[in-house]
């Protein structure tokens, strides 16, 4: 059928004021990101409860569509863009309530069109946190973090998006629903379907609800920036401040001086109060023990440090305010990277004792191809994961610089799969890895990936082109 035709269909079944077409409807579903994978749909399907997204996958299955579940749409490897005019994008968006929340439970039943930066607000409002943090959170929801199995700011403490979900709502490549919104913390009756669900980038169904973990809200906080004499000071550190502190530490980022640049050079205001370092380690510690000593403890992990001479120097923030604005030279770097012109991006992850010597390498291989590329390197240092970024030498044309993309990725993925690493460590393998995944995953897990998705859908309804290719 043609896109015309499949939106007919759609509208009768869910109603016109669901069904968006006309270039300028469906302009804001189409911006991808980086800009590599425009968006090429004509239709917009936006449910607002199961019933209507069962509903929508029915009416694609019938009229040969394919569906793209797209939430808040920040991610960063193509995964929600529709790679043709008959793939429909099927928006979350308008499924936004938080269905229960409940304090002693310690639990939340969230929608997937829920913004992040909502549910921590509904989970503080009930006297709780909901520890799960990403610089994109104001944008982004919580079906495409359970989609993508987000990582973002706390999983030093908390673990990613997995960690944090007992159970899911999920509408089936059949159109069936599967209700398993568990607020069990125990259930071994068989396999964990949650899991198959989580990370699965909307090949596998559309996540449309979960029952989320709450955790006890803290109740003090200190914030600290430690500039570094090297990468190796930083694991010291962060152990140190964990033993100090009875694991108090709730982030530990790390950021090379180039990555820092960013914000100083591009956000009025935005000061690095300990200019000259080569690497910077940001610690957040809290906890919901009110009186524990945290002050003391973050001086003793520092003193530490600065016996051991891994310190340059450390600015430890006097309230929230001095604490926010340490963190925005953390959170501002994403957003500014663009003001530097373009960029090659590696999220990857290695064993966490690896990073100083994988970093070390890494850097000497892009400094030998091309000594005036510029390394961004910033990321979650207690996960192992980076942002190895390279951005274009001063001077050099964008596209020139981004036609090397090819070699360069190959560089550093190469160099991390010999550290036993991972090159899509937190945002997912989408449209940009998947050829890349074909070649580098483990043969035997790629043809597990693949009868998974066979079984769960047969005829490839479900956003065909990404994670797993054939
Ligand atoms: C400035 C910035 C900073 C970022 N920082 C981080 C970070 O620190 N850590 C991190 O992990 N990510 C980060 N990201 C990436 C992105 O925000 C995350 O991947 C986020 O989890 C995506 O959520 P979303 O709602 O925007 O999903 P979308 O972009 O809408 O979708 C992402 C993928 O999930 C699928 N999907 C979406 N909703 C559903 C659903 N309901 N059911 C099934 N499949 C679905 C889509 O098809 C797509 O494949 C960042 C992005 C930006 C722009």
């Amino acid at each position: 059928m043609t896109h015309e035709e499949i939106a007919t269909r759609l509208q009768e079944a869910l109603g016109k004021d669901r069904v968006l077409t006309g270039d300028e409807n469906v302009a804001p579903y189409m911006k991808e990101r980086r800009g590599f994978y425009p968006g090429q749909g004509r239709i917009v399907v936006l449910p607002e409860n199961t019933t209507q997204v069962s509903e929508a996958i029915r009416t694609c299955t019938a009229t040969g569509a394919k569906v793209v579940p797209q939430s808040g749409n920040t991610g960063l490897v193509g995964g929600g863009s529709p790679r043709n005019e008959t793939e429909v994008v099927l928006s979350l968006r308008k499924m936004n309530r938080v269905r229960r929340i409940d304090a002693d439970d310690n639990t939340m039943v969230a929608e997937a069109g829920c913004v992040l930066r909502d549910l921590q607000k509904a989970a503080a409002d009930m006297d709780r946190l909901f520890p799960l943090s990403l610089p994109s959170e104001f944008q982004c929801c919580i079906g495409g973090n359970l989609a993508t199995n987000a990582g973002g700011l706390n999983v030093v403490q908390y673990g990613n998006t997995r960690a944090l979900t007992l159970g899911l709502e999920v509408v089936l490549p059949d159109g069936r629903i599967w209700s398993g919104l568990s607020a069990l913390h125990k259930d071994n009756s068989g396999y964990d379907l949650k899991d198959l669900f989580i990370g699965s980038e909307g090949t596998l169904g559309v996540i449309t609800a979960a029952t989320l973990r709450l955790f006890p809200r803290p109740r003090q906080r200190r914030v600290a920036l430690v500039a570094l004499r090297d990468l190796a000071a930083a694991l010291p550190l962060l152990r140190a401040a964990q033993a100090e502190s009875g694991d108090a530490v709730v982030a530990c980022e790390v950021m090379g001086a180039g990555a820092v640049a960013m914000p100083v050079r591009h956000i009025p205001g935005c000061t690095n109060p300990l200019p000259g370092a080569p690497w910077y380690l940001l610690l957040e510690l809290a906890t919901p023990d009110p009186r524990a000593d945290l002050a003391a403890a973050l001086d003793a992990a520092l003193e530490t440090a600065r016996r051991t001479g891994g310190m340059k120097g450390a600015e430890v923030a006097e309230d929230e305010r001095g604490g926010a604005a340490l963190w925005r030279l953390r959170t501002c770097i994403p957003g500014t990277q663009g003001h530097e012109g373009a960029s090659i991006k590696h999220d990857i992850s290695v064993p966490v004792h690896q990073l100083p010597t994988f970093v070390e390498a890494a850097l000497a291989a892009v400094a030998a191809e091309d000594p005036t590329v510029r390394p961004c390197v910033f990321g979650h240092v207690g996960d192992g994961n980076l942002h190895f970024n390279l951005t274009q030498p001063e001077g050099w044309e964008a596209d020139a610089f981004m036609e090397r993309r090819p070699r360069f990725n190959q560089l550093i993925h190469d160099l991390v799969m010999r550290f036993d690493g991972s090159v899509a460590a937190e945002h997912g393998v989408g449209q940009i890895k998947g050829e890349e995944m074909r070649r580098r995953r483990d043969p035997v897990a790629h043809d597990l990936m693949r009868r998974i998705k066979t079984a769960l859908d047969p005829d490839d309804l479900m956003n065909p082109g990404k994670v797993v290719l054939g």
